[in-house]
């Protein structure tokens, strides 16, 4: 079973307006930025048009990889999402 089925499984209650990751504005994006394209097991990191490294928390399962990556180097801001939304694991 792929990784992607499995996410499936889960719900999502987006805070609109409050994402619980910030990606530090950024003209070129860092090593670390451009790593959490591929480490992000839900595929929230994105890159834009301009080449930007941009996030959709929506779906994000609070595992923590980009946090270890990221935020040591200043290229995100992380925190839990506020009581009651973010994501809920129906198996497991
Ligand atoms: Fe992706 Fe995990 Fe970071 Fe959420 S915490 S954005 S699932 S790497």
């Amino acid at each position: 079973v792929r990784v992607e089925d499995k996410l499936f499984y889960n719900r999502y209650l987006v805070d609109v307006g409050r994402p619980h990751i910030k990606v530090r504005a950024h003209t070129k994006p860092s090593a670390q930025l451009l790593a959490l394209l591929r480490a992000c097991p839900a595929r929230c990191y994105e890159l834009n048009d301009k080449g930007q490294v941009e996030i959709t928390v929506d779906g994000c399962i609070e595992c923590g990889t980009c946090r270890v990556i990221g935020e040591p180097t200043g290229d995100i801001e992380w925190s839990y999402p506020r009581g009651g939304y973010g994501v809920l694991f129906k198996f497991g």
